[in-house]
C-alpha cells in the first residue's frame, strides 16, 4: 500500500516537473548539410511544429558520414526533450554499412513518428550529352572508368539509390562523398561531378529551370507534374527497382514520457497544416497519414526496413569501419 502510494507520488511528481515542457527553444539536428532534402523537411516541419508546441525551433546541421555524425551526437545528448533528430531511411541503411556505428538504432533512441516519402530521380550535369535516358545508357557504357557519382556519403539516400543502380548495372563508378545533397547539387550544376541520384524535394525546381538534366525516377509508378515525362528505372530495364525514402523524428532513449507525448501530440498537428502539406507536396513528397505517425509503429517500420535493406547492402559488398 504504501509503496503504490510512494510509485503515484513519484510518478505524479515526474509528470509534473515536464508540465511546462517546452520552458526553452528546442533543437532539431539534421544530420545533413543545410540546403538539402533533409534540411528541407526540417525546416517546412520546424515552422508547423512551433505552433502546437509552443516553442522556437533551431535547426542543427550535422552533416557527414552519411548522416551518422548527426545520429550519433542525439543519441548521446540529454534525454530532455531539447535536442531532437530529423532522420530519414539512412536510419535504417547505417547499421548494415557501418561497422562501428556509435549508436544502436533500436535502442538508443526514443521513436517520434514518421514525417514524410519522397520519390528520387536521377540527375546529371547539364553538360552530360545524354538527353534521355536510353542515351544515358549509352554513355554509361562508352565511359567506363571514367563516371563520377556525388552522394551524401555512406548510408545517405543518395549512396543507397547510387549504390543498387551501379550493382544492377554491373558498372563501378567513382563516387564523390559529401556532407549532404545541397553542396553536392552545387557541384553537380557546375559540371565537377556527372551525375546523382536524389530526392525530389532538392531535385524538382532544378529540374524544371534546366539547371540539371533528369533521366528517370526511382520509384515504380510514373510522378506526377512536370516530372511525369519522365521513365521509371523499372520500366527502362531495371526490375524490381524502388527506392521511396522516409523522414521521421526521433529524441534519446529515456526521454521522458510526458515530453515524447507532447511532442508526437504537436507533430501529428503539423503534419496536418495545410501550408506544411502544400510545399512538401509541391516537390513530391507525401506526408505519412497512417499508423506510423505512431511511436510504436514507427519503430517497427524501420525495424522492417533495417532488414529488407541490410542484406541487399551486404550482397553489394560494402561496409564502412
Ligand atoms: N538527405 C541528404 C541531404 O539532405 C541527402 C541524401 O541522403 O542523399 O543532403
Amino acid at each position: 500500500m504504501k509503496k503504490t502510494l510512494l510509485a503515484c507520488v513519484a510518478a505524479f511528481s515526474v509528470g509534473a516537473a515536464w508540465a511546462d515542457y517546452p520552458e526553452k527553444p528546442l533543437t532539431i539536428v539534421v544530420p545533413f548539410a543545410a540546403g538539402g532534402p533533409t534540411d528541407k523537411v526540417a525546416r517546412d516541419l520546424a515552422e508547423a511544429l512551433r505552433k502546437p508546441l509552443n516553442a522556437t525551433i533551431v535547426i542543427e546541421n550535422v552533416g557527414g558520414a552519411g548522416g551518422t555524425l548527426g545520429a550519433t551526437k542525439v543519441s548521446k545528448a540529454s534525454p530532455d526533450g531539447y535536442t531532437l533528430l530529423l532522420h530519414h531511411i539512412g536510419m535504417a541503411t547505417s547499421p548494415a554499412l557501418y561497422r562501428n556505428l556509435q549508436y544502436k538504432t533500436l535502442d538508443d533512441f526514443e521513436y517520434l513518428g514518421l514525417i514524410n516519402e519522397v520519390p528520387m530521380t536521377l540527375i546529371a550535369r547539364p553538360s552530360l550529352p545524354a538527353n534521355n535516358y536510353a542515351e544515358f545508357l549509352k554513355w554509361i557504357e562508352s565511359n567506363k572508368g571514367k563516371i563520377n557519382l556525388a552522394n551524401a556519403g555512406l548510408g545517405s539516400a543518395s549512396h543507397l539509390c547510387g549504390l543498387i543502380y551501379q550493382s544492377t548495372l554491373k558498372v563501378d563508378m567513382t563516387t564523390v562523398p559529401y556532407k549532404g545533397t545541397g553542396p553536392a547539387m552545387t557541384d553537380l550544376i557546375g559540371g565537377q561531378v556527372d551525375f546523382m541520384c536524389d530526392q525530389t524535394t532538392n531535385t524538382t525546381s532544378q529540374i524544371d529551370t534546366g539547371k540539371v538534366k533528369a533521366y528517370a525516377v526511382t520509384t515504380t509508378k510514373r510522378l506526377g507534374g512536370n516530372l511525369a515525362k519522365l521513365p521509371t528505372l523499372e520500366e527502362s530495364g531495371m526490375k524490381g527497382f524502388n527506392v521511396t525514402i522516409w523522414h521521421g523524428l526521433y529524441a534519446p532513449k529515456n526521454t521522458p514520457k510526458p515530453v515524447l507525448e507532447k511532442i508526437n501530440t504537436a507533430l501529428k498537428t503539423a503534419l496536418k497544416d495545410a501550408d506544411f502539406r502544400k510545399r512538401e507536396e509541391a516537390l513530391g513528397a507525401v506526408i505519412v497519414t497512417d499508423g506510423r505517425v505512431n511511436p510504436a509503429e514507427h519503430k517497427k517500420f524501420v525495424e522492417a526496413e533495417i532488414n529488407k535493406w541490410g542484406p541487399v547492402i551486404k550482397a553489394a559488398g560494402q561496409y564502412a569501419e
